[in-house]
């Protein structure tokens, strides 16, 4: 069994998390590589849709039983302790993240902090949802009420497991929803040390239920499980479209994150210095292995060449290596499969006409792991492949622009729209394009600041609906209409004459 306690190489479950209990899987297991290493580290169960049956199945029980009973502000305040135990554990939470994803140890540790406070913010959600009296007419009294949608599969990501566990779980149980979680295949690890957490919080069994597995096996069966309502789900376009096909029998509500390729655009009047050292961040942070990157760098022509030098000093700089290790700055790719994602974008970039100004391949200095080096490229326009297809991978691709005109034409040419960011002083520039940018998160002398407090989610092809602050509760609720009449005298009968 896997513990947040008690956590070293080796770890073995074939056990799902299902109402409460630690439950057999007749799927085997799947195993877990430490992509610094290349070693088998752990193994989590390959689930089953018998798997999923049974914890659809868990999840209506508590949906209708404890979890109801339990007044909102009980709720809240299992949700506010899971966020304190989150804190608490989060060296080790941190750890687990780092062995099965390669992101380094202070990053995922504090990704499991944050996640406390996201819980922290739900929890005092909780019991304020509330409905309005509506002026419907006289003698009556007319009211919306809220309540949840039901059961949610949660479906998620390799890339930030707790935190999206968080942000997911926070707003949909502190709106009375129950869940079932289906981790990633590659990084299910965190999710079981979580249920242990779960528990340790007085959260009720059947609650949350943890089911891990594949993405076509677990994934695709609860997508179209008659018994859940609602699915919300972080990762790529194509199966974000294949949930919504199965989640179209019995119209689930649906909620996706799809990525993005997001336009980072420097003015010639900003603050170069600071915009330098974000523009290099949020392309290569978290190995590039993130939905918000600014991977597609617009320069004004006027700084450009001066800008380009700076970023590829930057990139240059970055220190690749083992994630548990102090003074890492990136860690390797989550995987084989991610590693060689990105070298084929290099190749495709490379024949595309583009120039490598900064990295362009493995580091050489490791024999083994998933490691690459912060890549740059210019000479490539907006409709080559770098430019439009999110590789997530440290590969940033810088563009020139002359005017404002131009910055807005090639930053919304893109079938994707999760977040948008400019540099410079001129406020009616700011205002202007902050309007007219089509994305979900629009940042103005900063870039992608995700906050639990923040509505974050796409426009096009980058989601549907939205994550974080109020705006996703509504998301987890169902609204009803309720009209009590209470006039004494009797109504006209339309069946009179
Ligand atoms: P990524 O490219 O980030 O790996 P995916 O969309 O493939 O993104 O995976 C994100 C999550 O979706 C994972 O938990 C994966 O197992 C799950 N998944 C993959 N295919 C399906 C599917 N057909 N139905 C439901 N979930 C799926």
């Amino acid at each position: 069994m896997i513990t947040a306690q008690a956590v070293s190489p080796g770890l073995i479950t074939d056990r799902q998390y299902i109402g409460g209990q630690w439950l057999e899987s007749a799927g085997g297991v799947m195993q877990s590589i430490d992509p610094a290493t290349e070693e088998v580290w752990a193994q989590v169960p390959d689930g089953t849709a018998a798997d999923v049956d049974l914890a659809v199945a868990a999840a209506r029980d508590a949906l209708n039983g404890p979890w109801k009973r339990m007044t909102a502000t009980d709720r809240g305040d299992r949700i506010r302790r899971l966020g304190d135990l989150l804190d608490e554990h989060a060296a080790r939470l941190g750890e687990l993240e780092t062995r099965d994803n390669g992101k380094v140890w202070s990053e995922t540790t504090n990704e499991v902090r944050r996640a406390a406070k996201w819980l922290r913010y739900y929890a005092g959600a909780a019991d304020k949802i509330e409905g309005s009296v509506v002026p419907f007419k006289t003698d009556a009294h007319a009211f919306t009420r809220y309540e949840p949608v039901g059961v949610v599969a949660a479906i998620t990501p390799w890339n930030s497991p707790i935190s999206l566990y968080s942000w997911k779980l926070g707003p949909a149980l502190a709106a009375g929803n129950t869940v079932v979680l289906k981790p990633a295949e590659t990084t299910s690890v965190s999710a079981f040390a979580f249920a242990q957490l779960v528990r340790e919080a007085g959260i009720p069994d059947g609650v949350v239920n943890i089911v891990s597995g594949r993405g076509s096996v677990v994934g695709s069966a609860l997508s179209g499980h008659p018994g859940v309502d609602k699915v919300t789900f972080t990762g790529s376009y194509p199966t974000a479209q294949a949930i919504m096909r199965a989640a179209a029998s019995g119209l689930k509500r649906v909620s996706f994150e799809c990525g993005g390729k997001s336009p980072h655009i420097i003015f010639d009047d900003a603050d170069l210095e600071r915009a330098a050292i974000v523009a290099t961040h949020s392309a290569f942070r978290s190995t590039g292995q993130s939905c918000s990157l600014g991977s597609r760098l617009l320069v004004q022509e006027t700084i450009y060449e001066d800008f380009l030098a700076e970023i590829v000093s930057r990139a240059s700089r970055i220190r690749v290596g083992m994630p548990l290790e102090a003074g890492t700055h990136i860690g390797p790719h989550s995987s084989a499969e991610q590693l060689e994602k990105t070298l084929d974008y290099i190749r495709i970039g490379k024949e595309d006409g583009g120039t490598v100004v900064a990295g362009g391949g493995p580091v050489a200095a490791f024999d083994r792991g998933f490691f690459v080096q912060p890549t740059v490229f210019t000479g490539l326009d907006n409709e080559s492949r770098l430019a439009r297809e999110e590789v997530f991978g440290p590969v940033l691709t810088v563009l020139p622009f002359r005017t404002e005109e131009e910055a807005l034409q090639l930053a919304n040419d893109t079938t994707y729209g999760l977040v948008a960011g400019l540099w410079t002083r001129d406020v009616g520039r700011a205002h202007r394009l902050s309007a007219e940018l089509q994305a979900g998160l629009v940042s103005v002398n900063t870039f992608r600041p995700t906050h639990w407090t923040l509505p974050y989610g796409g426009y096009k092809q980058s989601g549907l609906g939205r994550e974080n602050g109020q705006a996703v509760l509504r998301e987890y609720l169902e609204v009803k209409s309720v009209v009590v009449d209470y006039s004494s005298t009797p109504p006209e009968d339309p069946f009179a004459h």
